[in-house]
């Protein structure tokens, strides 16, 4: 198949075939490995950590401690559009997670707890998160690559750096290829037509681009005001799972919660805080852990020690940021023949559970772009850039938003004020009280009494819908406005205890 230029001539039923390497093999290059294969390309993916061979994915879940990319130890929740994704361009791998105890949380099961007779619609269908824990959903990933394409899998080995030469006519680095380093510690190259950058958050492109002369990768920013702990409870043998009654996560304004389904009857809690809060920070102890999930409303009967144990310590997770690398600032690359995706490319508070969703939307976009233009380097990251501001920059600066409104509400919740008291003395508005209480007022109770308003919400989160659709449909801001106009009128929603009644949790837990 090759040819003297090292090119090769077209795979029959498929495209012309090219050397692609990918770094980093969790989520975002096993779904590149995979997306770049069914295109007809010869990929090798390099990953850092060496991962035992396991039978199952409980053997994975006890055995990989996952090291390079540790928030795969924690919950996931995994939007429709992944599990949309999946199910229609990879059906052999959706078989492949089913078969291994993935489950599906559909749109008619979560509003069931809500409305009594909710008036579903057929676009409803689109809205199914997929349930199944991180390290699943890797095990699986890894075993269908390795099985079901020919994919070149090497861990254990760590890129050290760029190969690379001078594009005359751009005058930009043209990338060739990557350094490596074994187990061993011995160097090695491979050479490449495209590298794909796929590892992770701390990737170290930057320091990798300034080595082969290209201008300095610039990024954005900013943390997320959060922390994250996750604890893993397997149900106990014979007991029923608990029914979802009310929403699986809540936000009680000091502390958000969520609860997730998973595989094999596991199923996980994670609580998240400021890292400021010093009073909740304990959370990080197991026993304080389980008497603050067990004081909320829906997790707290299935913690119940009855119900289901404990199988894993609390993990923790600190540091969270909002980061977006500019690889193409101004629509020009920094280097030709490389692309950064997943984390490497952009990530966001966990909170929103885009991630791995992300990282399958800029995996296929990095594998329909390169189809497009396999000739033309420039050509191909001018449309990645392009398709990257349209599909992934929106949801990032819409948790940038969020996040900072967030943190602003943490400042007045600490000094004492009224976080919705909008109408300033000299009779203006305060622009972001208003917000916040259209939000919390209007959008949250709007979303338990009309189920239009629901399906919107979730479509946005799932990332079916752009963030900007929510406020801008005339109908819908109607909708959020008519239950905001009788917020006064409304008995307050009782979502959990409140900070003081929780600190007494706290207390006694602590001992
Ligand atoms: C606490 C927490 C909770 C989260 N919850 C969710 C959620 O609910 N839903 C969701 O969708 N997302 C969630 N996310 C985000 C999600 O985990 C990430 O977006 C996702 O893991 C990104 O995948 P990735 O492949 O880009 O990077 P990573 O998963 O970080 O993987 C990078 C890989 O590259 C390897 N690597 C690094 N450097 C090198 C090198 N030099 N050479 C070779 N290999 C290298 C690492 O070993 C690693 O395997 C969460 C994140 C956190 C922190």
């Amino acid at each position: 198949m090759h040819t003297s230029e090292g090119k090769d001539e077209e795979a029959p039923g498929r495209g012309p075939s090219r050397q692609v390497v990918i770094v980093g093999g969790s989520v975002a290059g096993l779904f590149a490995a995979l997306a770049f294969s069914r295109q007809g390309h010869r990929v090798t993916l390099l990953e850092g950590e060496r991962l035992p061979d396991c039978d199952s994915a409980v053997e994975a879940f006890e055995r990989w401690e996952r090291r390079g990319a540790p928030q795969a130890r924690h919950s996931h929740a995994f939007l429709a559009r992944l599990h949309n994704g999946i199910r229609d361009r990879t059906p052999d791998l959706y078989a492949d997670l089913m078969a291994a105890g993935a489950e599906t949380l559909p749109f008619s099961d979560l509003v069931e707890a809500t409305f009594e007779n909710p008036e579903l619609i057929p676009e409803d269908d689109e809205i199914v998160l997929l349930a199944c824990r991180r390290i699943t959903l890797d095990w699986v990933l890894r075993r269908h690559v390795e099985r079901a394409t020919d994919t070149d899998y090497r861990d254990g080995v760590r890129v050290t750096g760029l190969l690379s030469e001078t594009d005359e006519p751009s005058g930009l680095p043209r990338v060739k290829g990557v350094r490596f380093q074994e187990d061993s510690g011995e160097e090695t190259t491979v050479e490449a037509d495209l590298v794909v950058d796929a590892s992770g958050r701390n990737t170290q492109l930057a320091d990798w681009l300034k080595e082969i002369g290209s201008p300095p990768l610039e990024k954005d920013s900013e943390g997320c005001g959060i922390f994250y702990c996750s604890r893993f409870y397997r149900l106990r043998d014979g007991v029923e799972t608990p029914p979802l009654e009310g929403p699986i996560g809540g936000d009680l304004g000091y502390l958000k919660y969520a609860i997730f389904l998973g595989d094999s009857r596991i199923f996980s809690i994670t609580l998240a805080a400021a890292p400021s809060d010093d009073a909740l920070r304990s959370v990080r102890d197991a026993a304080v852990f389980q008497a603050v999930t067990e004081a909320l409303p829906t997790p707290g009967p299935w913690v119940d020690p009855a119900v289901s144990e404990p199988i894993t310590d609390v993990y923790t997770y600190a540091n969270l940021k909002n980061t977006l690398r500019h690889f193409a600032p101004e629509g020009r690359p920094l280097a030709l023949g490389l692309y950064p995706i997943g984390d490497a490319l952009l990530h966001q508070n966990p909170i929103s559970g885009r991630g791995c969703t992300s990282a399958w939307i800029s995996a296929w976009l990095a594998a329909d772009c390169y189809a497009e233009h396999l000739d033309d380097p420039l050509a191909f990251a001018e449309k990645m850039n392009t398709e990257v501001q349209r599909q992934l920059v929106p949801w990032y600066a819409n948790m940038l938003a969020q996040d900072r409104a967030a943190k602003e509400r943490t400042g007045v919740d600490e000094r004492g004020e009224d976080p919705f008291a909008f109408q300033r003395e000299d009779g203006s508005i305060d622009p972001k009280a208003y917000m916040r209480s259209l939000l919390v007022e209007g959008l949250v109770p709007a979303m338990r009494e009309d189920i239009v308003v629901t399906r919107a919400f979730m479509r946005i989160f799932n990332m079916l819908d752009d963030p900007s659709d929510l406020m801008a449909a005339p109908d819908l801001l109607a909708r959020v406005m008519a239950v905001w106009g009788r917020r006064d009128e409304r008995e307050p929603v009782r979502m959990g205890p409140n900070r003081s009644e929780m600190l007494e949790e706290i207390a006694t837990a602590s001992g």
